[in-house]
C-alpha cells in the first residue's frame, strides 16, 4: 500500500530507502519523499478525492504513509471562508481565508504535519515521539501521542504563552522549557537525537512531516472549485508550509486536477523575526540568522531550516515577502475578529497585516483571488491582547442596574 518509493535528496537527487532520516549523507541536502506519481495518476482524480472522508486523508495517496493513518483521522478539510467583510475593509473583492484556527484536534495547521509524522513514527516502530517546537507543534505532538498511546518528550523555548504550555501538559507529555530561543532548542534536540532513538517529528521524521502540509494547499485548490488562487499569503517560520503549498498546487497541475498554476506566493513574517522576508527584499537567497523578538512566537524562528526554499518559492512564483510590527499584529488580530468573527493567534495577525501592506503596495490587486492562511487559534495567545480591552461591566442582577450602564455606554 502507499505510493512512496523512498526518499530523494532535493539537491543531488540521490535516492534513499524509507527510513527515519532527513539529510543526504553525500551532499547534506534535505531529503524529500520520492513518490510513484505514475501509480498515483491511476487512482487519483477529482471524483476519487470528492468521495473521500472530510479530512486531509481524502488525499491519502499523495501523503507519505504506507498503511492507513493511525492518528488524526479528523484533521484537515477546514473551512475556506469567503471573507467579504475583511475584503471590504482592505479594499479587495475576492478574498478568502483558509481557516486552520479550527483544525482538529489542537487548533492549528500543525495537526496536519503531526497526523502524518506520528502515523509514520508508528509504522517505523518508535515508542516515543519528540519535537522542538515554538508552541503549536508541542500541542499537536502531545495530543497525537496521547491518542496513539505513545510516550512524548517535548522541547520548547522558555517564555512561551500560557495556552501553549497548558495545551501541551494536559495530554500528559513530558515538557522541557529550554533557556534560549527556538534555534537553541532545535540545536539541542539534534544533539539529544544522537542518544535517544525517538521520532523527532521535525528532525529525523521531517521529510514525512513536511508533506502533511501539502494537504493545506490541496484543500485550497479543491475548495476554490479545482482552481489555484492568484495570490496566497503564508505565515513563515521554518518555511515548510510555504514550500509545500507551492508543491501541492504543482502536483495538482501534474495530475490534471487544476489548470496551469500561476499563483503568487507571499511570505509573511513579524518584523521582530524576519530573516526570510528580509532576504526576499534584499534580492538574495541567503538567510542571515536573527535573534527573534516578537509576540508572534509561533513563527519566531531565527534560522529557518527550509528558509532557502521559502525564498525561492516566493521568488519563482512572482510573489514577495513583507513583515509587520507587533502593533500591526495586534491591530490585525482585532480586525479579523471584528470583520469575520475569526479569532486567530498572533501568527494570523502577521498574515492579515502583511496582506494589508501588500494591497497598499499594489502587489495584490482588487479583483484577484487572494487566500490568507490563518494557521492558529487566538485563545492560545491571549497575552497579546492583554492591554486592548477594558474588563466587562459588572452589574447587580437587576434591570435597573443594566439600563444605567447601557444608557451610559451609549453616550460614550
Ligand atoms: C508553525 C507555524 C507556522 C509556519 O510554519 P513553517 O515552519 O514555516 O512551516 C505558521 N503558523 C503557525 C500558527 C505555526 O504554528
Amino acid at each position: 500500500m502507499g505510493y512512496v518509493k523512498g526518499l530523494i535528496c532535493k539537491e543531488c537527487k540521490r535516492e534513499f530507502e524509507k527510513e527515519p532520516i532527513h539529510v543526504c549523507e553525500f551532499c547534506f541536502g534535505p531529503l524529500e519523499i520520492n513518490y510513484d506519481y505514475e501509480g498515483i495518476k491511476k487512482v487519483v482524480n477529482k471524483k476519487s478525492i470528492e468521495a473521500g472522508p472530510p479530512s486531509m486523508w481524502r488525499y491519502q495517496p499523495l501523503l507519505p504513509i504506507d498503511e492507513d493513518p493511525k492518528v488524526g483521522l479528523h484533521t484537515g478539510f477546514t473551512p475556506l471562508v469567503r471573507a467579504k467583510n475583511l475584503g471590504k475593509a482592505l479594499g479587495i473583492n475576492n478574498l478568502y481565508i483558509k481557516n486552520d484556527s479550527v483544525n482538529h484536534p489542537t487548533f492549528s495547521f500543525k495537526d496536519r504535519v503531526v497526523a502524518v509524522a506520528v502515523s509514520k513514527a508508528i509504522e517505523f516502530g518508535f515508542d516515543t515521539v519528540s519535537c522542538a517546537s515554538t508552541g503549536n507543534l508541542a500541542n499537536s505532538v502531545a495530543a497525537h501521542a496521547a491518542e496513539a498511546g505513545l510516550k512524548s518528550c517535548i522541547f520548547i523555548p522558555d517564555g512561551l504563552e500560557a495556552g501553549k504550555i497548558l495545551g501541551t501538559l494536559v495530554y500528559g507529555s513530558q515538557l522541557i522549557a529550554v533557556k534560549g530561543s527556538y534555534d537553541d532548542v532545535n540545536r539541542l534536540c539534534s544533539e539529544i537525537a544522537v542518544n535517544h532513538k525517538w521520532a523527532f517529528v521535525n528532525i529525523n521524521i521531517r521529510p514525512y512531516y513536511g508533506d502533511g502540509s501539502k494537504s493545506y494547499g490541496y484543500e485550497i485548490a479543491e475548495q476554490l472549485g479545482w482552481k489555484t488562487p492568484d495570490n496566497v499569503v503564508v505565515p513563515v517560520a521554518g518555511s515548510s508550509l510555504i514550500t509545500k503549498i507551492w508543491k501541492a498546487f504543482h502536483e495538482f497541475e501534474m495530475l490534471g486536477l487544476v489548470d496551469k498554476v500561476q499563483s503568487k506566493i507571499f511570505a509573511a513574517q513579524a518584523t521582530g523575526c524576519c530573516p526570510v522576508t528580509t532576504a526576499i527584499k534584499n534580492g538574495t537567497e541567503n538567510i542571515i540568522p536573527v535573534k527573534p523578538n516578537t509576540i508572534a512566537k509561533s513563527i519566531a524562528i531565527g534560522n529557518p531550516a527550509d528558509g532557502y526554499y521559502g525564498i525561492k518559492t516566493a521568488n519563482t512564483s512572482g510573489g514577495y515577502g513583507e513583515d509587520v510590527s507587533d502593533e500591526e499584529v495586534v491591530e490585525s488580530m482585532k480586525l479579523l475578529a471584528e470583520t469575520e468573527g475569526i479569532f486567530t493567534e498572533t501568527a494570523g495577525g502577521v498574515t492579515v497585516g502583511v496582506t494589508k501592506k501588500l494591497i497598499e503596495q499594489g502587489r495584490i490587486k482588487s479583483d484577484e483571488t487572494t487566500v490568507i492562511c490563518i494557521t492558529g487559534n487566538g485563545l492560545k495567545t491571549q497575552e497579546a491582547l492583554d492591554d486592548c480591552f477594558e474588563a466587562p461591566a459588572v452589574i447587580e442582577p437587576k434591570v435597573n442596574s443594566f439600563e444605567e450602564i447601557f444608557a451610559n455606554s451609549l453616550t460614550v
